[in-house]
């Protein structure tokens, strides 16, 4: 049972038979001007309008594939600033993908200044009035937290923002958001938006960029100008064709899963509401992830022995799973015994409420050997 499905999920059959077509059929490079190469810039152009119309995007608006949402967020973020341009304002809780930018960036000498978050991972808007001021020129803060679920108000951030200054350049990384909660991004207002494709049940190594109309954006891979010149290298056809069948497959039940989600994390949260060791850091938010810690039982032990049942959960995030500290959580005010022990539960439509009480049984069942056999000693 894979309760990861925040750091990656299974590609739907649909997108993989897609996938297949695409690769045997229509190998040829999008860029060559022959019949062939026309049909696979014109697949290109498809599923470019196809996910635009999912994200709800104006029609001039550009979207501009990548090799995942972690390129689409450097190509947000380098190709946006300005060396002396303006302050740079960053969420607390960002992914790594964004994060590393940052401190490079403030390595390099950047004005760059960070939002704190609340108790329940959201941006805290408070912060964020008092530290967007006039000469603040890029904001990214990410919609949905990637260890939490945490949903920060991308909307109201955008209004103040541009109330304050108009031109100010406003991007969020989308990735686990898009696909799970109705997105659109012409609502939200948003200038830059990051989503990744094997989040969706879409194949890996594919991921795009949407900027609105009149954002000028520099490139940060130059080459052969494809991508509109924004995002040079040929451009993996058969990913894109696979992402975009994939979007429109989640697009249409994000209503039904969003419900069916909810009771998964209900049942879960309701399983272990009177459990001793069980800390919960997931309120509200998002469905699909629940952040908890069963306090006394380090997370890697937990997932490890989980590991026996075929269960498989995540350690704070999978891409910082390898560090120790978790600058979310820490940013919440989490506790350091409750981070060490804080494990990522994450929910896919394909999950039922058994295989949820399943996990309930099976973790109550670890923890409390491991904490008798601790207490023995
Ligand atoms: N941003 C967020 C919020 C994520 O959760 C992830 C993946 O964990 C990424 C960015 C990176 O995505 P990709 O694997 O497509 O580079």
């Amino acid at each position: 049972m894979f309760f990861d499905n925040a750091s990656t999920t299974k590609i739907f059959p649909s997108a993989l038979q897609k996938y297949v077509e695409v690769s045997e059929n229509c190998f040829y490079n999008p860029s060559a001007l022959y019949g062939k190469g026309v049909e696979a810039h014109n697949l290109i152009d498809e599923a470019r309008m196809s996910i635009k119309n999912v994200l709800g995007a104006d029609r001039s608006d550009q979207l501009i594939f990548t090799s995942g949402a972690t390129e689409a967020d450097q190509l947000a973020i380098l190709g946006s600033i300005r060396k002396n341009g303006g302050k740079l304002l960053f969420g607390l809780g960002e992914h790594p993908a964004v994060d590393q930018v940052a401190k490079e960036l403030e390595n390099k000498g950047y004005d760059v200044d960070y939002i704190a978050l609340t108790r329940e991972g959201t941006v805290d808007v408070e912060d964020f009035k008092r530290k967007c001021t006039k000469d603040v020129a890029f904001i990214s803060i990410m919609h949905v937290n990637n260890e939490t679920g945490a949903v920060s108000p991308i909307k109201q951030l955008v209004t103040i923002a541009k109330t304050i200054n108009p031109k100010v350049i406003f991007h969020s990384d989308g990735v686990q958001a898009f696909g799970k909660l109705k997105v659109n991004v012409t609502s939200l207002g948003v200038d830059l938006y990051t989503i990744s494709s094997h989040k969706i049940h879409g194949p890996k190594g594919v991921g795009a960029l949407y900027v609105k109309n009149g954002i000028n954006l520099k490139p940060v891979t130059i080459g052969g100008g494809q991508e509109f010149g924004k995002r040079g290298g040929t451009e993996n056809v058969p990913a894109i064709v696979a992402f975009a069948d994939a979007c429109t497959t989640i697009s249409h039940d994000i209503d039904v899963n969003y419900q069916h989600i909810q009771t998964l994390k209900d049942t879960f949260i309701d399983g272990m509401k009177d459990y001793l060791p069980f800390r919960l850091h997931s309120f509200g938010g998002s469905p699909y992830i629940i952040s908890c810690s069963f306090v006394g039982m380090k997370a890697e032990t937990l997932l490890h022995s989980l590991e026996q049942y075929d269960i498989y959960i995540g350690n704070g995030s999978a891409c910082s799973s390898k560090k120790t500290n978790n600058r979310t959580l820490s940013a919440m005010k989490v506790s350091n015994e409750e981070i060490i022990s804080a494990v990522r539960i994450s929910f896919s439509f394909e999950q039922q409420i058994e295989d949820v009480k399943y996990l309930v049984e099976k973790i109550k069942q670890e923890v409390d050997r491991y904490l008798s056999v601790l207490y023995r000693k």
